[in-house]
């Protein structure tokens, strides 16, 4: 008796998960007009995101669901990464592995750009300067047309240094208006621990918890996002594999607004 219980509450449980995904493609276009100026009610073709990250591997390790259903919708995807990837001394291939990723994702190497600044190297301990990463912020956005920037929060997912110096920056940009008004500011939902490895199993409650954004993948998605950690094969260790068969990320990105203060204040 108590094994059909447990199947048959399992089996709910998947078709729980089901119904969400298909109610996801339903809600997403009207989230996405939500949080940006688009007005297109067919595609996202009005969006131009900005993808801000730290090192190659992050724009698939972390934000793959969302790059896939942007392109998917149209939108343009640009990604900025702000280091090589070079604590190993193999930035050159990282950044070959990079445009291949992101070729996979859809997005191609004419949007893609890397910065290799001496004080910006990719080193957990190194502390980027906040004004530094955000001024290169600011002038993408700028030379771009950007309405959405997507990055990190003030956790990084992975907590490494170099992800919250983003948020830290992005915040800062927020902060002191330095942001065109129709440009939106999305960060990286950080989850704990015990979320972030139960793969797909994890969607319920990123659906039911508050966010601005959510994008979702299903099993052809994950097969994409799969595909472009594959391509950073300088970084495909044991437990790589481990974080792709695991990681919630592969299937569920969630975002918050970054709130931002009044335009063009000046500090003093
Ligand atoms: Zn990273």
């Amino acid at each position: 008796m108590g094994i059909y219980l447990a199947a048959l509450i399992l089996l709910s449980f998947l078709l729980w998960i089901k119904s969400i995904f298909h109610r996801h493609r339903l809600t997403l276009l009207k989230s996405l007009k939500r949080v940006t100026n688009m007005t297109s009610e067919t595609d996202g073709a009005d969006v131009t995101a900005l993808l801000v990250t730290a090192h190659p591997d992050d724009e698939c390790m972390f934000f793959a669901p969302t790059v896939i259903r942007l392109v998917e919708l149209k939108a343009r995807v640009h990604v900025l990464c702000l280091s090589e990837g070079n604590y190993y001394n193999q930035g050159a291939r990282r950044k070959q592995e990079l445009l291949d990723s992101c070729a996979v994702l859809g997005i191609p190497a004419s949007r893609v750009t890397i910065t290799d600044h001496k004080n910006l190297p990719d080193d957990p301990k190194a502390e980027w300067s906040v004004s530094l990463v955000s001024s290169v912020i600011a002038k993408h956005i700028r030379a771009l047309s950007v309405n959405m920037v997507l990055t990190f929060d003030g956790r990084g997912v992975s907590g490494h240094a170099n992800h919250t110096a983003i948020y830290k920056a992005v915040s800062h940009l927020a902060i002191t208006g330095q942001i065109p008004d129709d440009c939106c500011l999305l960060s990286l939902v950080t989850v704990g621990l015990l979320r972030k490895y139960i793969s797909f199993l994890e969607l319920p409650l990123s659906w039911l918890l508050p966010s601005c954004l959510c994008c979702i993948v299903g099993s052809e998605g994950f097969r994409q996002a799969k595909a472009a950690m594959l391509c950073h094969r300088s970084q495909l260790l044991w437990f790589r594999y481990l974080y792709i068969s695991l990681s919630r990320y592969m299937y569920i990105n969630t975002f918050q607004l970054i709130p931002q203060g009044p335009k063009n204040l000046k500090i003093y």
